[in-house]
This record gives structure tokens, C-alpha cells and sequence, in this order.
């Protein structure tokens, strides 16, 4: 028996600010046994579209490369977890099993099994906090044993917890001695001696375009785009302002955000927290006091995760105590599959799903617009066929955010009694964030040579400008599924009606203020 260690990476796909890469090098009593198990659920690899599935490979190629560089590799094994670890210990006697909590409701079942079999062989097993900031129990222990209500309460309750921690240096992998998986594991698993395609795995191009692709997985190209980010960062400090995707968004620029890498652990959210807080110092030097508002969306980020630690159903409305039944109505016709595609015949919509399918990205603003416009704004659907096509497709799609993201846009939850009047209009928005249509041409190219004063509303386009910009509405390009003002107009009173039934409903999520509306929204100015 050798003894040794095993690091399970799930989430947490880096090796900086990595506290469980700390805590398997202890053991110093075998060899090193980094792991990552595809069990067909872990790191949201159960429903899964292809860009994200690359993305997650890349970021498994980048560990692995790594660890080469240090005679070593990551392991990857097809299985169930628990049965690795037992043949584990019973082939080498490992002693130490490390992981990075996970701290979802749906990876509860996964990580208790696991737990249990430690017990049963007597491994020790040790979790450590590093995807949040803080965690999620101690919050909820913080306000008396039940989540913050309202995004001002969670500001309230991690004040008085204070700071989160700091990034924990980097591990020393120099002289480690790398553990080797037995023949035996290649008979009992599948074993991939390189990182898998997507294709391996049985996720197969759909949509997307490769020529599209923007975005690489992995720590290292995250620790690069931090750099990039971070100088952005700095020139909009030093213009006395913060949160630079936002106000006016770049639609059509190279990726800035960092919410796939935070997404998957290949940025640590308290290096990337903490970079943003010591960099507003150093610009302001004191001057300025440094404002929850520089990494406020971080703590949104934190705020989902955990409102949804002890709510299974908070990805649903049945059973969900947090989401108000809106009685949306069943789709009709092909209108749901017309969203998902793209053909919903308002080109803004329609250019942004199509962009979700082909790059797996989409911008705040537009996440937004899309989701108002299959809710509160226009079709009036429920938000959980938003959250199951998002789920897929997304790259940092997660499921408390994304599920936390949809129930606030659609007035479900977290929004004050759906009397927030912001509702993204599928043309006015377009018009304000992509004057030129610019946007609308690189993703819908039936509507290229429409000229922009119709780009956003080409069925008021007069006939010889359709025939003159080959794009004729109802043949070339759809017209519109609904007529939106109309739409608008009844949500907004079906939602008038709920709010006088709803006056005497139970306490409910909902901000505490338009300042916090404007700030989720994204309207800076
Ligand atoms: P920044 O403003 O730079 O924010 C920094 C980080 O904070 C982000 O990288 C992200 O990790 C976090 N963050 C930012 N906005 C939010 C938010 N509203 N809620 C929670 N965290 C936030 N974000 C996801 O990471 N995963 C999702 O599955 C997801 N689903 C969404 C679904 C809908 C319907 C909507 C409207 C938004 C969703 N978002 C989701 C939030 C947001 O759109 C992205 O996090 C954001 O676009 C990332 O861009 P950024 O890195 O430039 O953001
Ligand atoms: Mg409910």
C-alpha cells in the first residue's frame, strides 16, 4: 500500500488559489492523484452544447499540460465517482481525498455518496471553499438561518461576516510525485489517455460555427483575459468611474467578461475580486473610498448561489417558495421554437439567439432583452423554458445564476411585486445599443442589406426596399410571431391585475431600491 492523494476537480478547473491543492499535497505519505471523472453531470456536462463542452475540454487540457510540465498528468476517467476512489484506495491505500466545494443543491446527492465511502474505507476527505466568496452556510447562519431576502440584506450580512478571504498562494508542484492509474482501471473504466472531444463524449456541432469561436477554456487563457480585463479596468477608473461592460455595451468587440472562466473555476473569483478592489486603491490611492458597487456583480453572483443552496426547486416554479406563480400561458404554434432558433422576426431577438447557438455568449443587456422578450415582455412564456434552452447553450451557464437571472428579469422573484416598469423593448433596445445594426448583419445575414432605418422593424419597410435589399418579409426573413406592442400592452396590464392580487402576498425576494434595479439592469446613465 503507497498511501497518497486524490484531487477531484469538478469546478475549480486552475491550480491558483487552489486551498484543495494545498490540502492533497499535505499528504506526503504516496503519490498525487489529480482527477477529473466525467460521470455525466459534473461541471453541468448533463445537458450540454457543444461550445461549452470545448470550453470544458480546453480547460482539462490546460490542468494537464500543466502538470506535465512537472512529470505528471491529470487523470481522466469515465465512471462513477465514488466506485474510482474505492478501486483507488483499494489498489494504492490512498489516504486523502480533496475537493472544492461545490455548493449547488444537485450536487449534494453526488458529493454525500462520495463522503459516505470515504467514511466506509476510511479516507479522509476534506472540502474547501473557494468557487464563492463566502459561503453560502455561513450566510445563511449570519442572518439568523435563512437567506437574505433582498440583495441590500446580503450587502448587510457579509459586512458583518467582513472580507472575504484572499487567494491563497500557489502550490509548489516541484519534486511531486504524480500517481499512475493500474491497467486494471483501463479493463473496469474508460480511461482517456489525452482530453476527450466533445464528440468522444457525444456532443456533436449543432449551430455553432467553428470560424465563430472566440472563446478558449482553460486557467491560462484566463489568467491572460484577467490581465486584458484588468487594464480596461484601469482606464475606467482612472476616468473616475467602474463596471466597464456596462452603460454602453460593446456588442460586437472582442470577449471581455470573465463569467465562463469564473463559471468554470479557471479564475479564481477572489483573485479577480481582490485585483478589482487593490487596483481601485492604487489608482485612488484612498482618495476615494472603493464601493461595493466596482465588484457589485460579483456579489450578485453570490447572492444566487446562495438563495439557491437549500432550494432544490429553485430552478423550477412548482415547489419553489421563492417564485411567484405567474400564470404564464403554454406555448402556441411554433412561437417557443421560434425564439430558441432566432425567427421570431424581430431582428434584435433574433440576431442574439443566434449568437447564443453559433458563439454560446451573450451580453448582459441582451440576455436581458431576450429573456423580457419569451416573458414579461412579449410572448408571455414561462421562464423555465428560457432557463433549459440558456442551460445548454451558455457558456458560463450555471444553474443558480442563470435560474436566479430568469426569475428577476421575469418579475418571478427578486424584483419588487412586479412593478418594475423596465422591460426591454426588441426595438428601442436595438436601436439604442447597435445604432448601425451592426450586430443584426453579422448574425442574421438575411437582413444584411436592409437599410438601417428599417433594420430593427424591416416589415415597415416598403416593398421595393425589401426587393432592393433581397430580403423579403414572410419569404426571406419571418414577419414578426406577435405584434409586440400590442403584447406589451396586455402583459403589462395581466401584470397590473397580479400586483393588486399580490398586495397582501407572504414576504417576497425583491430590491430594495430603483438604484438596484438600474444597477442589475445595466442602465449606468
Ligand atoms: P461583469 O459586470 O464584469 O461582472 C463580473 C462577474 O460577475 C461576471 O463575470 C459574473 O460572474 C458575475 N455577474 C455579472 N452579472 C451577474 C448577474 N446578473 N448575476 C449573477 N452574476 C453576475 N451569468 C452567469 O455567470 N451564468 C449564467 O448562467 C447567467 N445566466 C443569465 C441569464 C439571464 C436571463 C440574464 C439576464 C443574465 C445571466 N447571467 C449569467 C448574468 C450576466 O449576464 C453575465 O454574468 C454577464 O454577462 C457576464 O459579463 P461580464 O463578465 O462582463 O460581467
Ligand atoms: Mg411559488
Amino acid at each position: 500500500m503507497l498511501g497518497g492523494s486524490v484531487l477531484w476537480f469538478r469546478h475549480g478547473l486552475r491550480l491558483h488559489d487552489n486551498p484543495s491543492l494545498h490540502s492533497a499535497l499535505e499528504e506526503k505519505s504516496g503519490p498525487f492523484f489529480p482527477i477529473f471523472i466525467f460521470d455525466g453531470e459534473t461541471a453541468g456536462t448533463k445537458v450540454v452544447g457543444y461550445n461549452r463542452m470545448r470550453y470544458l475540454l480546453e480547460a482539462l487540457d490546460d490542468l494537464d499540460k500543466q502538470f506535465k510540465k512537472y512529470g505528471g498528468r491529470l487523470l481522466l476517467v469515465k465512471g462513477k465517482p465514488s466506485a474510482v476512489f474505492r478501486r483507488l484506495w483499494e489498489e494504492f491505500g490512498i489516504r486523502k481525498l480533496c475537493f472544492e466545494q461545490d455548493c449547488e443543491p444537485v450536487w449534494r446527492p453526488r458529493d454525500e455518496s462520495v463522503k459516505t465511502a470515504c467514511r466506509e474505507i476510511g479516507v479522509t476527505c476534506r472540502e474547501h471553499v473557494s468557487h464563492t466568496l463566502w459561503e453560502p452556510d455561513t450566510v445563511i447562519k449570519a442572518n439568523g438561518g435563512i437567506p437574505p431576502l433582498t440583495y441590500q440584506m446580503f450587502l448587510h450580512t457579509v459586512a458583518t461576516i467582513g472580507d472575504p478571504p484572499r487567494p491563497v498562494d500557489n502550490a509548489k508542484l516541484r519534486g511531486i510525485k504524480f500517481g499512475t492509474l493500474p491497467l486494471c482501471f483501463y479493463e473496469e473504466f474508460t480511461v482517456y489517455d489525452k482530453v476527450p472531444n466533445p464528440e468522444d463524449l457525444g456532443v456533436f456541432l449543432e449551430n455553432e460555427d467553428i470560424r465563430m469561436i472566440r472563446w478558449v477554456g482553460g486557467e491560462t487563457a484566463a489568467l491572460k483575459q484577467m490581465q486584458h480585463r484588468l487594464a480596461v479596468e484601469y482606464e475606467t477608473f482612472c476616468r473616475g468611474s467602474y463596471l466597464p461592460t456596462h452603460g454602453s455595451p460593446d456588442l460586437l468587440g472582442p470577449p471581455i467578461s470573465l463569467s465562463p472562466a469564473l463559471r468554470f473555476g479557471c479564475l479564481s473569483v477572489r483573485k479577480f475580486y481582490w485585483s478589482l478592489q487593490d487596483l481601485f486603491q492604487q489608482v485612488h490611492q484612498g482618495s476615494l473610498c472603493s464601493t461595493q458597487y466596482i465588484t457589485g456583480q460579483l456579489i450578485w453572483r453570490e447572492y444566487f448561489y446562495t438563495m439557491s443552496v437549500n432550494n432544490p426547486h429553485y430552478g423550477q416554479m412548482t415547489d419553489n417558495p421563492i417564485c411567484l406563480d405567474i400564470p404564464w400561458k403554454s406555448p402556441e404554434g411554433d412561437e417557443l421554437e421560434r425564439w430558441a432558433s432566432g425567427r421570431t422576426g424581430f431582428p434584435f431577438v433574433d440576431a442574439a439567439m443566434r449568437q447564443l447557438r453559433l458563439e454560446g455568449w451573450l451580453h448582459h443587456a441582451v440576455r436581458n432583452t431576450v429573456a423580457s422578450f419569451l416573458t414579461r415582455g412579449t410572448l408571455w412564456l414561462s421562464w423555465e423554458h428560457g432557463l433549459a434552452h440558456f442551460l445548454k447553450y451558455l457558456l458560463d451557464a450555471d444553474w443558480s445564476v442563470c435560474a436566479g437571472n430568469w426569475m428577476w428579469v421575469s418579475s418571478s422573484a427578486f424584483e419588487a411585486l412586479l412593478d418594475s416598469g423596465e422591460c426591454a423593448c426588441p426595438v428601442r433596445l436595438g436601436q439604442r445599443l447597435d445604432p448601425s445594426g451592426e450586430y443584426v448583419r453579422r448574425y442574421v445575414p438575411e437582413l444584411a442589406r436592409v437599410p438601417t432605418e428599417y433594420i430593427y422593424e424591416p416589415w415597415k419597410a416598403p416593398l421595393d426596399v425589401q426587393e432592393r435589399a433581397n430580403c423579403i418579409i414572410g419569404k426571406d426573413y419571418p414577419a414578426p410571431v406577435v405584434n409586440h406592442i400590442v403584447a406589451a400592452q396586455r402583459n403589462r396590464n395581466a401584470m397590473e391585475e397580479l400586483r393588486m392580487l399580490l398586495e397582501k402576498a407572504p414576504p417576497h425576494c425583491c430590491p430594495s431600491s430603483e438604484d438596484e434595479i438600474r444597477q442589475f439592469m445595466w442602465l449606468n446613465e
